[in-house]
């Protein structure tokens, strides 16, 4: 899931108000794939190229029960909302968590049956709506376009940037999704993650920049 998961910080941030920035909830909820990137690196968890397993993206999980099995994620979305609620309070903590553990629900839709329940060798989840482009781009683009209009909604641009710049960037992640198909893969592994944590990575500070462009409602 690529829109979908901007969608849901987004959400969080624009419906819940936490006092966690726009910029962490995006690192929050794709918490998941910056551990399974690095993971995969240290050669702890394994994925490979397989352009047949689905039709929008290319790489399959083979091995990845921390950072996309059930129980890994769960282990790490209570990790981090008592991290939270210990530096912001429990209903913040709570979003926090729930920020991290949307990762697993969100790919969980979308990819095939790649995502481990409790070990890495075990059964796994997928319920593989990357075989149906349409339907994808419309779920995902959905989620973010309601979680964008949401947080667009409960702000207010200090100025000309503030408008636009984190509108463009939703637009910008919503064509990625819809154009997955025909973007050719990394031809290995290792260009995968490393090419993925810096273009992940790359934007926060600018999110955070554009973030900063921006400032909160009253709520009601
Ligand atoms: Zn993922």
């Amino acid at each position: 899931m690529i829109a979908g998961h901007y969608g849901v910080a987004y959400l969080l941030k624009g419906g819940a108000r936490p006092k966690w920035s726009l910029t962490t909830l995006i690192a929050a909820v794709w918490l998941g794939d910056y551990l399974c990137f690095v993971f995969t690196l240290a050669g702890v968890e394994r994925q490979v190229l397989n352009p047949s397993f689905t039709r929008m993206f290319a790489y399959q999980i083979t091995y990845g029960p921390y950072s996309h099995g059930l129980a890994g994620a769960a282990v790490t979305s209570v990790v981090a909302a008592l991290a939270g609620a210990r530096m912001a309070g429990p209903r913040d903590g709570a979003i926090l968590g729930g920020a991290v553990f949307s990762h697993y629900l969100g790919d969980i839709i979308v990819h095939g049956p790649d995502m481990a329940i409790f070990s890495g060798d075990g059964p796994k989840l997928g319920f593989g709506l990357w075989n149906y482009p349409l339907f994808a781009d419309l779920v995902e683009c959905g989620m973010l376009a309601a979680g964008a209009v949401l947080y667009l909604r409960a702000t207010r641009a200090k100025n000309g940037v503030g408008r636009s710049g984190l509108l463009i960037l939703a637009v910008i992640a919503g064509a990625i999704t819809i154009a997955l198909p025909w973007i050719p893969p990394p031809p290995t592994t290792t260009q995968l993650c490393v090419g993925s944590l810096a273009l992940l990575g790359g934007t926060l500070p600018l999110i955070a920049w554009l973030e900063r462009q921006r400032e909160p409602l009253p709520a009601g």
